[in-house]
């Protein structure tokens, strides 16, 4: 679990405004739900045989209110089965399908390396209600937009159908005969999901195990022709917009709730955590969850990987800095200095004062110092002489350094807007 700290929080927030901006142009809608929820949701919702709930979850015992009995919560791994419980609970979809998104930490109990954490966060979307496939490539689209509004390279999008349960149980016999048949070969996981959960086995990431797995009988060729028809839907959708793909049939996502469609992002440039984003179709599980059965689709993208691949890639973090550094040699002026300062951040400029003036004003030459070191484009020197004439100097710190003006402070509204170098705050 890592502390946040600035600079590096900037590229945070950036990540996130940029992510506001776009979920607002696809008509996405915040939702935000809490960080504990009953164990047993994750437990149906996920499903039992995955290594989220065998092993991932932070899961505590709670004194409930109520005849002292215990409560089994778990703080979440990740937030689909909780964005559903709150549709279901508020009978969200009672007019009709809901497109949401979220961010936020999430909680699994991993061995931590780059790229995976024990504390991490999401950003997801999650379309409810609508059964696709366009709404599945609206999602797919949306993702790639990101990508576009970020400048991520390196990132290709592999598809697979998972089907119904019916089809699903049709080849899962046949996959269970083809991974007994080279037991010998399964590790410690493997065998013990050999019966309960073979499918998860595809997932793998065992290097021993890739060459039973890329033997194995393919889900795909077991599909009847809806399955298939909302497949290729998908696809054609995909090509027409000019979306490349590869078809992985290994894909199966580590969750036990997908149907259909599942895709992932993925990377090369991040070890075996080269997963950025990943989806899918999870039709069942809103009704498994209690509510009214409806179809639903949604991914979810790891920050912190996507931050690492673009740090990877280069990409420069631009340090904020404010437009402004107060410079205040003379101790008298502060009070009404202030007042100019609260005029300027109310005209959208970004101002950071020489604090400490009271008790240690600091040399003129330490002060600029300070403003040079701050990043500010401008100083604005309160000297006591000009200020009692109501003026204060304007000197450019950047841009043609050195160079300043004097500025009358009953005219602050007009020269306001020449220091500010950041869009307005609405
Ligand atoms: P992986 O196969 O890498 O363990 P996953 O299938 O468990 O991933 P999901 O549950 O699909 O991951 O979560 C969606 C995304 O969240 C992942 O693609 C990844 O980018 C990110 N993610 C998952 N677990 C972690 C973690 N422990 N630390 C950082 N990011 C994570
Ligand atoms: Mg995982």
């Amino acid at each position: 679990m890592n502390d946040l700290l600035p600079p590096e929080s900037a590229r945070w927030e950036w990540l996130e405004a940029t992510v506001r901006q776009l979920m607002a142009r696809y008509a996405y809608r915040n939702i935000r739900t809490p960080i504990l929820e009953h164990t047993d949701l994750f437990v149906r919702g996920i499903g039992e045989v995955t290594d989220i709930v065998e092993k991932e979850m932070y899961s505590f015992e709670d004194r409930s209110d109520k005849h002292g009995q215990f409560e089994h919560l778990t703080m979440r791994p990740e937030n689909t089965a909780g964005v559903v419980r709150a549709v279901v609970e508020s009978n969200l979809l009672y007019d009709g399908g809901k497109r949401l998104y979220y961010m936020g930490p999430m909680f699994r109990r991993e061995k931590p390396q780059r790229g995976r954490y024990r504390q991490f966060h999401q950003i997801g979307a999650e379309a409810l209600g609508f059964s696709g496939p366009d709404v599945d490539a609206e999602l797919i689209l949306l993702a790639h937009a990101l990508w576009k509004a970020i400048g991520l390279a390196d990132v290709r999008l592999e598809l697979n159908s998972l089907g119904q349960p019916h089809e699903r149980a049709l080849h899962r016999a046949r996959l269970i005969a083809h991974l007994e048949q080279h037991a010998d070969l399964l590790d410690e996981d493997g065998r013990r999901r050999l019966h309960s959960n073979p499918l998860r086995i595809l997932d793998t990431k065992n290097p021993a195990m890739q060459a039973v797995v890329e033997s194995a009988p393919k889900l795909i060729d077991f599909l009847g022709a809806e399955s298939l028809a909302h497949f290729e839907g998908l696809q054609s959708i995909l090509k027409a917009n000019g979306i490349a793909y590869t078809i992985n049939p290994r894909l199966v996502r580590g969750l036990d709730y997908y149907n259909l469609t599942v895709f992932e992002f993925v990377t090369d440039r991040l070890g075996s955590q080269g997963t950025v984003c990943a989806g899918g179709r999870y039709d069942d599980l809103i009704a498994q969850i209690g509510g009214k059965a409806a179809p639903a689709v949604g991914w979810a993208m790891g920050v912190e990987r996507v931050l690492e691949l673009l740090k990877e890639q280069g990409a420069a973090l631009e340090t904020p800095a404010p437009d402004v550094y107060a410079v205040l040699p003379d101790a008298a002026t502060v009070p009404a200095a202030l007042r100019t300062l609260e005029a300027l951040r109310a005209a959208g400029v970004s101002v950071q004062m020489h604090a400490g003036t009271g008790t240690s004003p600091g040399s003129m030459k330490s002060q600029f110092k300070k403003a040079d070191g701050s990043g500010a484009r401008y100083a604005l020197v309160f000297g006591a002489e000009e200020f009692a004439r109501g003026q204060v100097t304007v000197k450019a710190l950047r841009d043609g350094a050195g160079t300043q003006r004097l500025e009358a402070l009953d005219a602050l509204a007009a020269w306001a807007p020449t220091l500010q170098s950041r869009p307005q705050l609405n």
